[in-house]
């Protein structure tokens, strides 16, 4: 894996890799992706072969600018317009009707496909480059946590791609939330930075939310975001400085910020922070029960260790 420079001659290398069907590391504003052309076949496959992806979990497909979704996807639903509008650039996916041209491999057989536009100016010119959707689902191997930095891809999955740009910190740090436009009434299939409450005031109430461990997603496997250092919630951290990310000298705690946006940008970080460190246990403190922190208890409850912590 090389680290493509940051800028114009960068990404201009980055989009002639992914042009011939060549898989590398993107920032995103949510997490790192692994990025192909969605349109090759040869990348698609690379992608689920490098990840270990099962082939039944479809890719979101990342596009430029609106003219790009609509190659995509079928845009009539009438709330595309009001969410684009509101929600795009940025951390949110919609699921729509997949055009004839969409590569079935991508959206695993199915007639449907997930597409959003990145806020991270860096993802959105290397898209404009390459002049084609770019698949990317987070740059971890199946079942690791997301990676929300460059430091965090691992050897095993940096090995088998050509490039990575470093594009900083994941602003957000979090999946995106996903909405499904293709039903009856429009459906949170996976919670994120944008909360139901945002969709429901644009759209007048009629939303859905579909927990986690309802199923039907692929996406929504149990342990989906566990460290592998075992992870506890406490209510008491004790007089801890903030989130520093030195190993910290207090036995095995991190302590997150207060709010959710923040919290989440530092939550894979801080247990990508205890793998890394070898820590046996680590404890964050437990977030209020409040729809603002919905995305997060979605990440935690299929990261903790102790069911009693989610009560
Ligand atoms: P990620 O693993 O973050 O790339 O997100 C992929 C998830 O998005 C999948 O597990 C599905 O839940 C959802 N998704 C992606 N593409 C589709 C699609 N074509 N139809 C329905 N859901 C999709
Ligand atoms: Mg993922």
């Amino acid at each position: 894996m090389r680290i493509l420079p940051p800028d114009a001659d960068g990404l201009m290398e980055a989009a002639m890799i992914l042009r011939r069907g060549g898989i590398g590391i993107v920032p995103t504003e949510t997490v790192y992706g692994l990025a192909c052309d969605a349109t090759s076949a040869i990348g698609v496959a690379s992608i689920y072969r490098a990840k270990g992806r099962p082939a039944d979990n479809p890719l979101i497909h990342h596009a430029a600018n609106i003219d790009m979704v609509q190659q995509i996807a079928d845009c009539s639903h009438p709330a595309v317009e009001s969410l684009a509008e509101s929600f795009w650039p940025g951390p949110l996916t919609l699921i729509l009707p997949a055009r004839p041209s969409v590569l079935p491999e991508a959206i695993a057989g199915g007639s449907t496909v997930a597409v959003r536009i990145p806020a991270h100016p860096m993802m959105r010119h290397l898209i404009s480059l390459t002049f084609k959707p770019l698949a990317a689902p987070s740059a971890n191997l199946s079942g690791q946590l997301s990676p929300t930095s460059l430091e965090q891809i691992d050897p095993k999955l940096a090995e088998q791609v050509e490039f990575a740009i470093d594009g900083g910190p994941c602003s957000v740090g979090i999946e995106s939330t996903i909405l499904d436009l293709t039903g009856e009434v429009p459906m949170v299939v996976r919670t994120g930075h944008v909360t139901p409450a945002r969709l429901r005031a644009l759209l007048g109430g009629q939303i859905e939310v579909r927990r986690h461990d309802e199923g039907g997603t692929p996406g929504s496997y149990a342990r989906h975001y566990a460290p592998r250092t075992p992870l506890f919630l406490t209510d008491t951290l004790g007089d801890l400085p903030g989130i520093g990310f030195q190993k910290p000298r207090h036995a095995n705690q991190i302590r997150l910020p207060k709010k959710p946006e923040a919290y989440a940008e530092g939550l894979y970080r801080a247990l990508f922070s205890a793998d890394c460190w070898g820590l046996d246990r680590l404890s964050i403190e437990r977030p209020p029960r409040t729809p603002a922190w919905m995305a997060i208890w979605d990440r935690l409850e299929r990261a903790v260790t102790k069911a009693s912590d989610l009560e």
